[in-house]
């Protein structure tokens, strides 16, 4: 049997032609399910349903043999355990600084001022002021980190844009980029070895699917 972990939304979506070209396709969506174990029309090939950040972590210990997670998910995991062959340009966006309008985010940097982060990406958000030598104190959150800085609790956020259309209709502006985001297949590191006969021919159908769109 292979594995595969994937997030519902977006992630699922997008990776859904991916395993098409693999000729992998699920029996049911899982929007329209509540079964966490999807089957496909492949009786060795199934599907779990997993928290995006999770996803690296049922790969890491062999619970899934493949998954597909952001770039976002994966530095903060920190990737252990994990191989990582290929860049599937989906789910893209940017990880980038975000103030309220009016807060004056250059003049506190420049003045050495201690800023209040809000953010779930806390290590991207170390590594990223402190190669500044801007010096933070990091509030950990797990979502709508766009309220924070509307009510006080931070001076700016840490959080993944697109559009920019979610900043900005909670007042927010984006001051800075960190990094480029999107998503990457990762595969357990025995299970390549051990499951090479199956793994390989997937890898390559999502390789060549992914340079076709370049
Ligand atoms: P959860 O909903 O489980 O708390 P999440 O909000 O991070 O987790 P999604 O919103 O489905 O989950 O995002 C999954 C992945 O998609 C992220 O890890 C990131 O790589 C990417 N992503 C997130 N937001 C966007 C966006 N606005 N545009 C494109 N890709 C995004
Ligand atoms: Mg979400």
């Amino acid at each position: 049997m292979i594995t595969i972990a994937l997030s519902k939304g977006r992630i699922f979506e997008e990776t859904l032609p991916l395993l098409a070209a693999a000729g992998i396709v699920p029996s049911e969506a899982p929007e329209s399910t509540r079964k966490l174990i999807i089957g496909t029309n492949q009786a060795d090939v199934q599907l779990i349903i997993v928290r995006a950040s999770d996803v690296p972590t049922y790969v890491q210990y062999g619970a899934a043999d493949l998954g597909v997670a952001g770039k976002d998910v994966l530095i903060e995991h920190g990737g252990q355990g994990l191989y990582q062959p290929l860049d599937l340009e989906i789910a893209k966006c940017s990880l980038m600084v975000a103030v309220q309008n009016g807060f004056d985010y250059a003049e506190a940097v420049k003045q050495g001022a201690r800023l209040r982060i809000a953010t779930k990406y806390t290590e991207q958000a170390k590594e990223h002021f402190a190669s500044k030598g801007v010096h933070i104190d990091l509030i950990k959150l797990y979502g709508s980190m766009e309220l924070a800085p509307l009510v006080g609790l931070a001076d700016a956020i840490v959080d993944l844009v697109s559009t920019g259309s979610t900043l900005k209709a909670n007042d927010l502006v984006a001051v800075e980029h960190i990094r480029d985001i999107s998503s990457r297949l990762v595969i357990n590191q025995s299970a390549l070895k051990l499951k090479q006969a199956r793994i390989q021919p997937m890898l390559d159908a999502f390789t060549t699917t992914v340079n076709s769109r370049k």
